[in-house]
């Protein structure tokens, strides 16, 4: 088995019914995007080890579903804890194994910990309703009540942060979970079990699967996982959602995205292009809030993409562990060769391009490409429609905010959008027009604190409730109404 470990992480494991055990099927290489170097080694989970992890899952549901909402919750205050006190270490081993900055892997464990806080609520978030005197001498009550195992598979970009916003929902409503995070980046999340190890939930109530396709599709077709939830590339997302629902789950699967930013004349321009820049090329634009197509208003258009060359040319690619660094290497080296095609078919389609990060990272170790700037794309363009995930961002000039939108509207997807003016009448329109779920006025990044839902619309997001907060909560819980009639004697 190819195992290099150059660095100081061995074999990555399952944990299933309170164990470590080795997945049962050969994996891969963990590699440090970074340097090309070996981390580790994650084998992929089998049929009988899906199983395995499900039965567990059932067995401790019995009791955990029982257990009091009120110690519920105790292990995740202890999950909190230990996540704070592990924070720098498991920062460190994000950035190792992702390539994103030690600030911006900071960040994401921030919001994670922050749905932990929020999950700890949930004695408040499960209550549902009651009325009484419904009818005569009648009460109605509605109780959430969990269903039995869920399952969440989860993407590369995000693997401290993403396996929480619906892990700790999902077994303080009184489920048991199951996590099936990228084989690109499992490190952290092993790190992350660890802790949850320590923090004490019975066995079999939190439980990892490592793996790919196999141990999806496993999970999908198991009959006793009660839903699944999704996220990651708009194809698996909707494979996820349609075979999900044929095997009669639950599922929410948030998919890809192709954000837009609108530049207003009444904009405080400086502003807006640094806020712009820092979207698109935020952990090397391989985030799913990256907004990475500009639509600016023609007036002040040429002005806007000298400032946007002078943010962009201002950063500094290297390995996110350098304190200097703003822009990390990407996953992969294949990853990196498809961000580069698209730069060349931007080139082809006729876009300008004014900053030109190709010559970075073309002949040394790891994934790495320097930032690019395009100008005077147009909305039929490949690099105005595709998901990129790379450091490539690209500018247009629109007549008007109004156009602006619309152009943004014709868009297949609709994670999230930015505006930025000065004009309150704009940003109204620009809220009840745009077609995404998260928005943004004057924000680079419309990225919603753990105590609101993550939003997505059109091909970003299948099914109806969302990560995080309350819908996560009603994706986890089965709401029964309870009709009594007592006459008085
Ligand atoms: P991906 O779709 O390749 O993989 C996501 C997960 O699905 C992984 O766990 C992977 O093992 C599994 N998987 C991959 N192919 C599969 C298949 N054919 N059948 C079953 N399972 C499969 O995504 P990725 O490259 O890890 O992540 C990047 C993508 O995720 C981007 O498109 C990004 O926009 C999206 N994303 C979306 C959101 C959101 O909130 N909408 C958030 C983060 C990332």
């Amino acid at each position: 088995m190819p195992h290099d470990t150059t660095e100081r992480f061995g074999t990555v494991k399952n944990y299933v019914d309170g164990e470590w055990v080795a997945p049962g099927a050969d994996g891969q290489n963990v590699v440090n995007p970074a340097t090309g170097n070996a981390l580790g080694y994650v084998g992929f989970s089998t049929g009988e080890d899906v199983d395995a992890a499900v039965e567990a899952g059932l067995a401790a549901f019995e009791d955990w579903r029982e257990t009091p909402v009120e110690a519920r919750i105790q292990p995740l205050f202890e999950l909190k804890r230990l996540l704070e006190e592990h924070l720098d270490e498991l920062t460190e081993t994000l950035v190792r194994e992702h390539g994103k900055t030690m600030g911006e892997a900071r960040g994401e464990l921030r919001r994670g910990i922050e749905n932990v806080e929020v999950a700890c609520g949930i004695p408040t978030l499960m209550q549902a309703g009651h009325v009484q005197h419904a009818a005569p001498d009648i009460d109605e009550t509605a109780v959430r009540e969990p269903l039995g195992v869920f399952a969440a598979v989860t993407p590369f970009n995000f693997p401290g942060m993403i396996p929480l916003w619906f892990l700790p929902y999902a077994v303080a409503t009184g489920n048991s979970f199951i996590l099936k995070p990228s084989e690109r980046d499992p490190l952290v999340t092993q790190r992350l079990f660890e802790l949850i190890d320590e923090a004490r939930f019975p066995d079999g109530v939190v439980q990892l699967v490592n793996g790919s396709v196999d141990t999806v599709d496993a999970l999908l077709q198991h009959p006793d996982v009660a839903g699944i939830s999704f996220v990651g590339s708009t194809p698996v997302a909707k494979h996820v959602y349609e075979k999900a629902a044929a095997h009669g789950k639950r599922v929410q699967a948030q998919g890809g995205a192709k954000n837009h930013v609108v530049v207003s004349a009444t904009a405080d321009l400086e502003f807006a292009a640094e806020k712009t820049v820092s979207s698109a090329l935020a952990c090397s634009g391989e985030r799913c809030l990256a907004n990475d197509v500009v639509l600016v208003e023609e007036s002040v258009y040429e002005e806007f993409v000298d400032l946007l060359a002078a943010e962009t040319e201002k950063q500094v690619v290297g390995d996110g562990l350098d304190p200097e660094t703003t822009v990390g290497p990407l996953i992969t080296p294949e990853h990196e060769e498809r961000v580069r095609e698209y730069v060349e078919t931007g080139l082809e389609e006729g876009a300008e391009l004014v900053v030109d990060g190709r010559d970075v990272g073309r002949d040394g170790e790891g994934n790495f490409l320097g930032p690019c700037l395009f100008r005077d794309v147009t909305p039929e363009m490949t690099i105005c429609q595709e998901e990129i995930f790379g450091p490539v961002l690209g500018a247009m000039a629109v007549e008007s905010v109004a156009e602006g939108i619309e152009v943004m509207n014709r868009s297949d997807f609709g994670n999230a959008a930015s505006l930025f003016t000065e004009s309150g009448s704009e940003a109204r329109q620009f809220r009840h027009r745009a077609e995404a779920g998260n928005l943004a006025v004057n924000a680079g990044t419309a990225a919603p604190m753990a105590f609101f839902h993550f939003g997505g619309q059109k091909d970003s997001f299948f099914g109806d409730l969302h990560a995080q907060a309350e819908d996560v909560v009603r994706f986890y819980t089965d709401e029964t109404v309870y009709i009594e009639r007592w006459p008085n004697a």
